[in-house]
């Protein structure tokens, strides 16, 4: 799709057996109106359109034996090739439960792109050759085992979607997030300033800004070291790194 400004949107192109999944929940709220806007496009493949017999089958017994069902590495490719026959330069990914972990990293790399092509699995997944033959990258959402690759699509498009320029109100609300710094967020609160007895912190309503960031900082610390001892050794290799002020 094709901005105002000339530039080709940020495109998501998903491969999927169930295309009445997409946009749903991508169809609301902050990608929903950028979806509207044009600031990225979405287009969906059925992979069932590519099944050659007349039941449409899609999926084979497993080689070996064992439960579940696998989809045939034909079909796939065969939609793989109608999804990127337009020339896309989008990085092919394949959501699987033994893909390299989703971060934010990867995310605003895939965000500052041209967009994603997903290969959204089904049953037992994929047959593997097929992922040899296309060298598709291979992401998880966490681990955990989801029924379809569609929900760990969703997840990623939006987090892609909500770093792309004029999707949030304020770029600085990104730049404050967990992650981005190599920490989890601060606490937030809002009005009233006391709640069931609790109140807000002193200091956020003091307007002194230096001692709210130092405030903020040092929670965020204090919450990465506690819940996240990896992202924590992580951050603090990096400070050891940086010049002394
Ligand atoms: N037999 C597979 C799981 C299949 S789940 C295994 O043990 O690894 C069916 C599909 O759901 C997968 O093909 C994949 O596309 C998707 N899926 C499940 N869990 C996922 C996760 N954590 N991250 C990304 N995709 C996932």
């Amino acid at each position: 799709m094709v901005k105002t400004d000339g530039k080709t949107a940020w495109t998501a192109k998903v491969l999927t057996l169930f295309p009445e999944m997409f946009p749903g929940p991508l169809g609301l709220s902050l990608s929903g109106q950028a979806l509207k806007d044009g600031i990225w496009a979405l287009e969906t493949v059925d992979i069932r359109a590519f099944a050659r017999d007349k039941h449409r089958t899609v999926d084979g017994a497993p080689f070996g034996g064992g439960p579940g069902m696998v989809m045939a590495p034909d079909v796939v490719d065969e939609a793989l090739t109608a999804a990127l026959s337009d020339g896309t330069e989008a990085p092919l990914i394949y959501l699987t439960p033994r893909g390299r972990p989703l971060c934010q990293d990867r995310v605003r790399e895939l965000a500052g792109g041209p967009g994603v092509v997903l290969l959204c699995g089904r049953f037992e997944g994929v047959d593997e050759r097929v992922l040899e033959a296309r060298q598709i990258e291979e992401v998880s959402l966490g681990d955990f085992v989801l029924s379809g690759g569609e929900p760990a699509a969703i997840a990623l498009i939006d987090a892609c979607v909500r770093q792309l320029p004029g999707v949030m109100g304020s770029e600085e609300s990104l730049a404050e997030e967990s992650f981005e710094r190599g920490l989890l967020e601060y606490p937030q609160y809002t009005r009233p300033r006391d709640w069931q007895g609790r109140e807000v912190p002193e200091i956020l309503i003091s307007g002194h800004h230096d001692k709210i960031r130092a405030w903020r900082l040092a929670q965020a610390e204090e919450i990465t070291k506690a819940r996240r001892p990896d992202l924590w050794s992580r951050y603090t290799a990096r400070m050891e790194m940086q010049p002394k002020a």
